[in-house]
């Protein structure tokens, strides 16, 4: 008799008579197939380009930061707010500007087979901020004690270059204040998110870059200014700069083209035509944050790239890579309220990237507690068995074990086996004679010990042995109204 185990260490036998060649020969035959299908496969599709799957190990770190999102808001007051996923396109245009990288080459526009010529204009959300404030004017929230304020936590979409920390589907957190505006607001909010980038433990990895663009105004005449610094340079500039130094000549400020870089350290500066109010705005905010103890670099070149901002703009830089990978960013955009049809209302607000953010606390080497892990492996042979395994799994499970089992029929050795790969602590096996003898046999699987107790204190004795402190339990500690406590 002779076997042949595959890499799945399943094994087949051949009976050793005169076909055993022609047997051997297909045994071999199916065990490539099984091989090539589970260790060569290649999938028929993949994830778009820029996007990720969010696997288990990632998500541990989402949950991490999505806590501490949740404490610190709830803390300072803010609700949870969910806007859709896409909007109006023209919602973005007013509100993030129609010249902007954002709206003129990164929306994602929404298209159905059966596209009406009302939806013919959607777009997947770039970002949260207008779609709050559409949400704001939508539902009356001007009649809410003001500021209201909200954070948010979901996918924003971007037709970007994919690199490194670069995505064109990633995730953000936001938080907004609107209606009521006070630096003091302003640096409650650069506050809070300190404290989330502190509960993360990245705080230290980063440094917070402010400025103060001064108001609309003050921006147009800026512009006005600029305009006329490039007359009779227009030539020198490259084509890409020429475009925009006639659809948004602010945008050569940033630019990359190595000639506009050149001709814009002679032009005027932004800060020469911020007035007055501002700077006294910015020099209140500024004794805030040293008020508490936030360490802030003034950064005058700091404008972002939406023309919604007004007056504060702010980011978390990387301390290495710079504004190369800013982790968040925000200000003020005291306009956009009334750009989007509302009354006019301030507003200032902040976004950060859960993908950035994980990368800096794996750079970091902060460790997040992973809480999936299998406590108990629940082994059954036979039908009635089974049945008592079901039940079983359940109590256990209802005391806060994290347990799994009664998978198919397999042989009790084999279940064992499937135990160990999924890394579980304990076994628990019912077999014929434990049923009869009302008996269950708990098996310690790192160490292959095992006793046989009565099945009435089997809930008892695991606890016992996995402690009290491991058992994952969901409880409302807040009181329902009755009607729900019936239930
Ligand atoms: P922004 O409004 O562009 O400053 O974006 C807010 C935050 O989202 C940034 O500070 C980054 O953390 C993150 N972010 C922006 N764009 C991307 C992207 N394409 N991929 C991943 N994260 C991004």
């Amino acid at each position: 008799m002779e076997t042949i185990d595959t890499l799945q260490g399943h094994s087949w036998q051949s009976n050793g008579t005169d076909k055993k060649g022609i047997r051997g020969f297909i045994i071999l035959y199916k065990a490539s197939r099984l091989f090539c299908r589970t260790s060569m496969a290649q999938p028929l599709f993949r994830t778009p380009k820029g996007t990720n799957d969010t696997l288990p190990a990632y998500h541990q770190y989402m949950t991490y930061i999505k806590k501490a999102v949740r404490h610190r808001a709830r803390q300072a007051g803010f609700k949870r707010i969910d806007t859709p996923t896409f909007e109006y396109r023209a919602i973005f245009e007013r509100g993030i500007g129609e010249h902007t990288d954002m709206v003129e080459k990164e929306l994602y526009l929404v298209s159905t087979k059966e596209t009406s010529d009302e939806e013919a204009d959607l777009s997947l959300r770039p970002e949260l901020t207008a779609g709050i404030c559409r949400a704001y004017i939508e539902h009356g929230m001007q009649q809410l004690p003001q500021p209201v304020q909200f954070y948010a936590i979901g996918p924003v979409f971007r037709h970007d270059r994919p690199q490194k920390g670069r995505y064109r589907e990633h995730y953000q957190f936001d938080f907004e204040i609107i209606g009521l505006k006070d630096p003091s607001l302003d640096a409650q909010l650069i506050h809070l998110l300190t404290k989330i980038y502190n509960d993360i433990r990245i705080l230290k990895n980063l440094r917070l870059q402010i400025n103060n663009i001064g108001t609309g105004e003050n921006r147009l005449v800026y512009i006005e200014a600029l305009k006329e610094f490039f007359i009779g340079k227009e030539r020198n500039l490259p084509p890409i700069d020429q475009g925009r130094l006639q659809t948004n000549p602010l945008r050569l400020l940033d630019s990359k083209e190595e000639d506009t870089q050149i001709i814009i350290k002679g032009a005027p500066k932004l800060a020469q035509f911020v007035d007055d109010d501002s700077r006294q705005y910015h020099d209140t905010l500024c004794s805030y944050l040293s008020a508490l103890n936030i360490p802030y670099e003034d950064n005058p070149h700091l404008v972002r790239g939406l023309d919604y901002y007004t007056q504060t703009v702010f980011e978390f830089w990387d301390r290495s890579a710079g504004a190369q990978n800013a982790v968040g960013g925000g200000g003020r955009y005291d306009g956009l309220i009334e750009l989007l049809g509302g009354h006019p209302t301030p507003g200032t607000g902040f976004a950060s990237g859960m993908e950035r953010v994980i990368w800096q606390m794996k750079e970091a080497g902060v460790k997040v507690p992973q809480k999936d892990q299998v406590d108990i492996f629940v082994a059954q042979l036979g039908p009635d068995a089974k049945k008592k395994c079901l039940t079983l799994i359940a109590h256990l499970r209802d005391k806060g074990i994290h347990t799994i089992g009664a998978l198919g029929e397999a042989s009790l050795k084999s279940q064992m086996r499937l135990a160990d790969k999924f890394d579980a602590t304990y076994a628990l096996l019912i077999g014929k004679m434990e049923v009869k003898r009302q008996t269950i046999i708990v098996r310690n699987m790192k160490e292959g010990k095992q006793e046989e107790i009565p099945e009435d204190q089997a809930i008892e004795r695991v606890i016992k042995l996995l402690g009290e402190g491991s058992l994952d339990t969901y409880t409302h500690r807040d009181q329902m109204t009755p009607e729900f406590d019936q239930d």
